[in-house]
């Protein structure tokens, strides 16, 4: 097979013909600034109101809760900096606390860094060794801190696939008056989302994940949340995330916003049964592996190994030669050899978290390649126990 065979759409997804397509004319023949009066100016408004329209409906949203960002990262720190800064605002100034996991992405785990840095405080829940949330813990944490004003619990996990319990958090958080925030980063585009049954109050998501152009992304905010702007200047966003919209990408993520839904449920069932041919020959066919993550409760095109006795990193380097892109552990940290901090929450040791390869499937993806990959990787498994 002299194709390259690209099994790391949790890092990034190709982005799609149709998308493409889309974005051109925002490049180079309607390129005036949304933010102008006349009517060359409109036609980019137009086109961001339409984007927004469509995004705001496949999340049971109302359009005026859709705000664009630069991506997953900036949705997050938004969410979770000015989240706090409400609470301040509201209680004269007294700090609040967070609840979250430690099995998010750095975009919230550094943000919750930074916030502490700032006298807020933050706890982590915890989580059983799928990397789910126990629920039965959720309600004595919101107790122990009486300023705990927010709770952010990631909707699925960008290294092991677990879907986190997110109808039953917002239902908690909704109960005890906290704001609930989901980092919907892996999810959004994949699995049906409805923020209006599960009581999200805010959502993160990010165009490339799900067939989208890079840094672009969006953050939904819900009406009645006066969540204070994130980005100050012009009056861009209803002023509260400000600077001239990147009109092309907004336009891009509009479409692929479309096309992964009315694909979702097609897609997912034949990128499942994909992942678990593939699973089922790595599990049956290579020693001392386990699969990480929930079985039930998992992204559709997640197959999360730890193999014994090897280095993911090393893995990953020798799939490549073979033209294979996998991940090893979360693609966010690839170049750092300490354990992945999600495979620590879940209770795995140093041994097991070393071995870490993330395979993420995506629409390109065939049975012949999951046969290769297969074999590929048996072979390269055992060339370094062999060493080792
Ligand atoms: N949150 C999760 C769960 C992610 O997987 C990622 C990216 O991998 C991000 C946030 C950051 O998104 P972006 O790359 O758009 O900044």
């Amino acid at each position: 097979m002299n194709k390259m065979i690209y099994l790391d759409h949790a890092a990034t997804t190709r982005t799609l013909p149709e998308v493409t397509e889309a974005m051109e004319p925002y490049q180079d023949i309607y390129y005036g600034n949304p933010s102008t009066i006349y009517e060359f100016g409109e036609k980019s408004r137009e086109a961001i109101e339409h984007a927004r329209r469509i995004i705001a409906k496949t999340i049971r949203a109302r359009p005026e809760e859709i705000y664009f960002t630069s991506g997953g990262t900036e949705s997050d720190n938004w969410a979770l900096k000015e989240a706090v800064h409400l609470y301040e605002h509201l209680h004269n100034g007294k700090k609040g606390h967070i609840l979250t996991t430690p099995v998010e992405h750095h975009a919230i785990l550094n943000s919750c860094v930074e916030l502490n840095r700032m006298n807020c405080g933050v706890s982590y829940l915890h989580v059983d060794a799928g990397g789910r949330v126990v629920l039965s813990d959720v309600e004595e944490a919101i107790s122990e801190h009486e300023n705990t004003c927010l709770m952010s619990v990631m909707y699925a996990n960008n290294e092991i696939g677990t879907i986190e319990p997110i109808d039953e958090l917002g239902r908690m958080a909704k109960k005890r008056k906290l704001l609930f925030h989901t980092d919907a980063v892996q999810a959004y585009g994949h699995l049906p989302i409805n923020v209006q049954r599960d009581n999200i109050d805010m959502l993160s998501a990010s165009a490339h994940k799900f067939g989208g152009p890079k840094g672009v992304g969006f953050l939904y905010i819900r009406k009645e949340i006066n969540l204070p702007a994130f980005v100050h200047g012009g009056a861009q966003e209803s002023s509260r995330r400000a600077g001239t919209e990147n009109v092309p990408g907004i336009v891009g993520m509009g479409v692929a916003a479309e096309l992964a839904h009315r694909r979702m449920r097609i897609e997912s069932r034949r990128i499942r049964y994909l992942r678990d041919y593939l699973s089922y020959r790595i599990l049956q066919e290579i020693p001392d592996v386990i699969m990480t993550g929930n079985r039930k409760f998992r992204l559709a095109n997640n197959a999360s190994f730890c193999f014994k006795g090897i280095t993911g990193e090393a893995a990953a380097i020798l799939l490549d030669t073979q033209g294979i892109c996998v991940s090893s552990g979360s693609a966010c940290s690839t170049g750092s050899m300490e354990d992945s901090h999600v495979l620590t929450a879940i209770g795995l040791d140093s041994e097991w978290a070393q071995g870490a390869v993330r395979i993420t499937l995506g629409a390109e993806n065939t049975k012949e390649e999951m046969d290769y990959v297969a074999e590929k990787l048996k072979m390269v498994v055992a060339d370094m126990r062999g060493i080792s």
